[in-house]
């Protein structure tokens, strides 16, 4: 009976009629987000966004490499969903050869896509889905292959990856403008322009030369920056695929700073909130919310929820192989609880729209 069933709905349904296969995906990846991050901004925020989310499950982070993995072998097993070494932005970890990612999937099919986040968009964990260079440091590469990739919407830093030599900004060797071979795009890559910009087919915002501001210092939150993502692809009627990172967890877990990392991880959370929101009000977008890494060996010696403080002490400047947690929401979820690799998270992306 079930073949009979699964059979008619092959030839007369489309794939979204299936309960449990998500027309839109959205990724967020809070970089070095372990589960002594979470507790912390729990127990400084009260109630996370994050907790509207009722399937969990943990992943298992190590890379093709190496026990403990790095943020470009962590975010290409997402966008992909292999392992590759640690350092290789969706290349093959034998052959070199480019491994193809969720994003450019999500184009084929010709679903809207779009990468957000808060360190510039040539950093390794947005450049996984859109590049495929066999070091993350050929950051110059990585813009060009994200200039060509036909992402629609492309909201962060790293303007200056993208600008000749000599202009204001630069960060290029070559006097290679990728601006200019980017027509469909229309640009908003400054606060004021992105405050004024709308909802356009495709845009640019790369609000800095590099990397954004800290949390505190930031002109713009990565709330709103989702925002904005969700409103210019969600018109695509095919649906859409969009990745959000929150970098600087990451950074300020290396940096061993409490209130650097706290803020950090409420701004994420916050944009996590408006995923949610959206993907509530219909029944077609699944969102994740994972980490690449633990970043800090980070352990809560004490505190208090009355008071909102916490005690916290690092162990390391560096990653740590512990696993990291996932949370799901919306159709499809029921398949990231329990112990996974992070390859599963890629592999189920795909598998969804295959
Ligand atoms: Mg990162
Ligand atoms: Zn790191």
């Amino acid at each position: 009976m079930q073949k009979i069933i699964k059979i008619v709905c092959i030839l007369f349904c489309t794939h979204t009629l299936f309960a449990g296969i998500p027309k839109n995906i959205i990724l967020f990846i809070g970089d070095g987000m372990g589960p002594a991050q979470i507790t912390a901004a729990r127990t400084m925020k009260g109630k996370l966004a994050l907790e509207k989310f009722k399937v969990a499950g943990f992943v298992l982070t190590h890379s093709a490499n190496n026990y403990i993995t790095d943020s470009a072998a962590g975010a290409t097993a997402y966008a992909t969903g292999h392992k590759t070494y640690n350092g290789a932005i969706s290349v093959d970890p034998q052959t070199k050869k480019p491994l193809k990612t969720i994003l450019e999937f999500a184009e084929e099919l010709g679903k809207s896509t779009g990468l957000v986040s808060t360190s510039s968009v040539t950093h390794a964990t947005p450049a996984c889905f859109a590049a495929h260079v066999k070091s993350r440091n050929q950051q110059e590469e990585i813009a060009e292959h994200i200039a060509s990739s036909g992402v629609d919407v492309l909201i962060g830093g790293g303007r200056g990856y993208f600008l000749p030599k000599g202009k204001d900004g630069s960060r290029r060797k070559d006097f290679k403008n990728l601006f200019g071979a980017m027509r469909a795009y229309t640009f908003a890559n400054s606060e004021m322009e992105f405050r004024t910009v709308g909802t356009p087919e495709r845009l640019v915002a790369l609000l800095e030369s590099n990397h954004l501001n800290k949390a505190k210092d930031r002109k713009i939150d990565l709330a709103t920056m989702t925002q904005k993502a969700i409103e210019i692809l969600s018109r695509n009627k095919q649906g859409f695929f969009l990745m959000v990172e929150g970098s600087q967890i990451d950074w300020a877990g290396h940096d061993n700073n409490k209130n650097y990392l706290i803020a950090e991880l409420l701004d994420f959370d916050a944009a996590i909130g408006v995923a949610q929101d959206f993907a509530a009000r219909g029944s077609e977008t699944l969102v994740l919310v994972t980490a690449d890494h633990e970043t800090g060996g980070m352990a809560l010696m004490g505190g208090s929820l009355e008071r909102k403080k916490i005690e916290i002490q690092f162990s390391t400047g560096h990653h740590t192989a512990v696993m990291v947690p996932v949370f799901a929401f919306g159709p499809g979820a029921e398949n990231f609880g329990g112990i996974q690799q992070n390859t599963h998270i890629g592999k189920m992306m795909f598998e969804f729209w295959q």
